[in-house]
């Protein structure tokens, strides 16, 4: 696939865990990338990117903009011919969802592409949202067609007050295609990945996929992991799908990304040769009723009901439309894995950096 380095592009939440992947890449290829940020003064938070734009062709521009100030992105955007709107929280336990999820996830994509209506360079906008625009609980698989989740299914079941993470990216994603279908010149490509996993460009993400990743190493699951299916996709490769989603010409619609169907316990088992002597990796699954009393003890955010309608029940989804369309391959679980645990260790984010 051919990257036109030609004219710049936007990434939106660049200082983020899936953007600053997507960044290295454009830069590699000489692209120049317009990053609206929340703080460009933050030296500490810009070095990562900074350090690569340094060793590569490419050139990055910060400019200054919040997903709840509008207006704030017509700077950055003004002559870019690709807008990639990645910015919204992606944080489980929350005070506010409101404020904190909804807002900034369903507000920020309307200021991001109404800023794209008036802008005349812009020709696509690739939006990263999620699995969970698609499902809410995998309960919800059972009424699924073949019980496979596929691009043609949509999240009917999250809630201000029941998974308000999925209810965010849901109604976020429906805005984007409400905005696109009132206009013309510009496309709309939806990026779908299912949990993020792999290093980070900056090893101290602040992602929740850093939260829950660490949490195999620190002890909080010695006893088990919640018997949790789920699907996984590597950063990079996910990147890789932004990449080819704003690159090539007959890119379309939304495309689940996701390389495994997986499980809690899977993924921590991908650790257990090489780290399970050092750290505290969950060998087993804790059985769903035992998980169902004491989540919400433990950690107000997991109700009884997302215990419920989560734990123990199978999570398939189809990824072939990313193969065939985006010509994705996927790399295995246990390297996703090892590189982001072997990050973490390198970080000292088990207290020995
Ligand atoms: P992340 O590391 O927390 O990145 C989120 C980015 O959004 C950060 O750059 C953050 O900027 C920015 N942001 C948040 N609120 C903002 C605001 N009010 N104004 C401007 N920027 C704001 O999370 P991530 O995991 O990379 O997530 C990126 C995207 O992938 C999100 O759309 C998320 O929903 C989606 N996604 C993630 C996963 C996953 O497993 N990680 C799975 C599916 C979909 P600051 O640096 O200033 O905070």
């Amino acid at each position: 696939m051919q990257i036109d380095a030609s004219s710049p592009v936007m990434v939106t939440g660049a200082t983020g865990y899936v953007a600053g992947w997507i960044v290295k890449y454009l830069l590699e290829a000489g692209v120049t990338v317009h990053a609206p940020v929340r703080d460009p003064g933050n030296a500490d938070k810009l070095h990562y990117l900074n350090r690569i734009a340094e060793s590569t062709p490419g050139t990055i521009k910060y400019f200054k903009a919040d997903l709840l100030s509008e207006g704030s992105y017509a700077d950055a955007m003004a002559g870019c011919s690709i807008v990639f709107h990645t910015a919204s929280p992606f944080r489980l336990g929350v005070a506010d969802p409101q404020k904190e999820l909804i807002d900034p996830a369903l507000l920020g994509t309307r200021n991001v592409l109404e800023e794209a209506n008036r802008t005349s360079s812009v020709q696509r906008v690739v939006l990263t949202s999620s699995c969970v625009a698609i499902y809410g609980d995998s309960a919800d698989l059972a009424q699924t067609p073949n019980g496979v989740f596929t691009e043609e299914i949509w999240n009917t079941t999250s809630s201000i007050v029941h998974q308000p993470y999925s209810f965010s990216k849901t109604v976020a994603e429906k805005e984007a295609w409400k905005i696109v279908g009132a206009q013309a010149r510009w496309r709309l490509v939806v990026i779908n990945p299912s949990l993020v996993l792999g290093p980070g460009i900056s090893p101290h993400g602040t992602s929740a996929s850093f939260d829950l990743v660490r949490q195999f190493g620190d002890g909080t699951f010695k006893m088990g992991v919640p018997d949790m299916h789920l699907g996984a996709v590597d950063v990079r490769d996910l990147s890789r799908a932004h990449i080819a989603a704003a690159y090539l010409p007959d890119a379309e619609g939304r495309h689940i990304v996701s390389g495994h169907n997986t499980t809690f316990t899977e993924m921590a088992g991908t650790l257990i040769d090489k780290y399970g002597k050092d750290y505290p990796i969950p060998r087993r699954a804790m059985p769903k009723w035992l998980t169902w009393l004491m989540a919400p003890v433990v950690n107000k955010d997991i109700t009884r009901k997302m215990v419920s309608r989560n734990m123990g029940l199978p999570w398939i989804a189809d990824n072939s439309k990313s193969k065939r369309a985006l010509g994705m391959t996927y790399r295995p679980l246990e390297e996703s894995m090892t590189d982001f645990f072997q990050q973490m260790i390198d970080s000292g984010a088990f207290g020995e950096g």
